[in-house]
């Protein structure tokens, strides 16, 4: 149950909104590739919009070195594409400092439904530093805080965990939609609740895969992190990528699964090649037989058969990581696979993480997952059980009002 205010839950008319979202969009040449974040944040901007608030949008974009403006960094490309989007105008306030004084009479200038852009917050130092300066200069600029940016929920930042502490705070629409899915899926899952992890290194994942232990029935396993699991089993990997220092670690876990009775799967059989190339040589062999001389770039079609019926079995799936180097052809049929499971069940599913989004988007079956996570570091935390400071600083719901729900 999700137990923060949204915007739903409090007058937003006539009042100044700062909105916190998270429009760091890829840029070629001036312009924006992907906006998908821009159009999940419409939701949020449209309502408050109606609802006469005078909207405030702040973002970061990029990394610029900070302190100065920077014009490949600006917001600009951004506001092009969300009044082509919005059908409503939104002028970019840049001026000499960011939520200096240009800003703060922009603010006070706005009428009802009328929406202004803060330029690149990270053209201040102090928005990374969570800058009490930065923070209150910001404040100034609303009567009401909105964060919508779930992708940026993770960091304790000034526009993110500062402002909150002086000025009303609640959610937006998508920041609420995305922690009330994770979390609850983490809290209450539909069981068998099956957890397939996959993606490049056992460290970048062993948070998550400690956490779901305590609450997926089954986990399989995939991707370049196998390979640290089949080291542990004592299996060599050739020249498999695989984490040297982790394989005790993931010994342990396998230890750790057999206790608590969670079904931990690796996979029995790999796509092996003779070099790191969609070009490359390859074979099907089985896990404790991996040539010294190969690498293992998928899962094989047995695993891939296994993990498959396993998925049509689960009540709820949650997917973090491809199940190979699915950016080659050659070695995409494990991560097909599962992404082709996930899609043909009914039962509820989840996906994370910027690489498995990445591949169901290039299967085209994106829309048949119930849900697809936006945040990836943010999602991430959420699943290794950790609070977001971006979440924290919101205020609560009247427990009355959350009962009803
Ligand atoms: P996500 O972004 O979904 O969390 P990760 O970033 O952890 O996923 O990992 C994705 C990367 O892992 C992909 O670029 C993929 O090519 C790589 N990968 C998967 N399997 C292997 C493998 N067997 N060998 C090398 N790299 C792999
Ligand atoms: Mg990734």
């Amino acid at each position: 149950m999700y137990t923060k205010k949204t915007i739903k839950d409090v007058d937003v008319a006539h009042k100044r909104v700062l909105l916190r979202v998270d429009f760091n969009c890829p840029l070629y040449e001036g312009a924006v590739v992907d906006d998908t974040r821009i159009r999940e944040a419409l939701p949020t901007i449209r309502y408050l919009c109606e609802n006469d608030a005078r909207v405030i949008i702040a973002s970061h974009l990029g990394r610029p070195k900070g302190g100065y403006f920077e014009s490949q960094f600006s917001m600009m490309p951004v506001a092009m594409r969300l009044i082509q989007l919005l059908g409503r105008p939104v002028t970019v306030i840049g001026g000499d400092k960011i939520a200096g004084e240009e800003a703060l009479s922009a603010s006070l200038a706005l009428k009802d439904g009328q929406i202004m852009m803060l330029e690149n917050l990270r053209f201040d130092d102090g928005e990374k530093k969570n800058d009490l300066q930065f923070v209150h200069r910001l404040a100034s600029l609303c009567d009401l805080y909105v964060n919508d940016a779930f992708g940026a929920a993770h960091r304790a930042h000034a526009s993110i965990a500062g402002v909150p502490e002086f000025v009303p705070a609640v959610s937006g629409l998508l920041l609420a939609k995305e922690v009330s899915t994770l979390t609850s899926m983490l809290s209450n899952p539909k069981r068998p609740f099956v957890a397939i992890l996959g993606g490049s290194k056992v460290s970048d994942k062993i948070g998550i895969i400690n956490n779901l232990m305590g609450i997926a029935d089954t986990i399989l396993v995939g991707g370049a992190m196998m390979f640290t699991f089949l080291a542990a089993q004592g299996y060599s990997v050739g020249k498999s990528k695989m984490e040297q220092d982790m394989v005790e670690t993931a010994a342990g876990m396998l230890e750790t699964a057999k206790k608590k009775g969670v079904d931990l799967r690796i996979p029995i059989d790999i796509k092996a090649a003779d070099q790191f190339s969609d070009l490359a040589y390859t074979e099907a062999v089985d896990a404790d037989s991996m040539p010294d001389d190969m690498m293992g770039l998928d899962i094989g079609p047995k695993t891939g058969r296994m993990y498959r019926e396993v998925i049509y079995d689960a009540g709820m799936v949650f997917w973090n990581g491809p199940m190979g180097v699915f950016e080659f052809p050659s070695f995409e049929l494990g991560t097909r696979c599962v992404a082709e499971a996930i899609a043909d069940t009914d039962c509820v599913s989840v996906i994370g993480g910027g690489d498995s989004v990445a591949a169901i988007k290039k299967f085209n079956l994106a829309n048949q997952v119930t849900f697809i996570s936006t945040g990836g570091g943010a999602s991430m935390r959420l699943l290794e059980g950790q609070k977001l400071p971006g979440v924290e600083a919101l205020q609560d719901k009247d427990p009355a009002a959350s009962e009803e729900e």
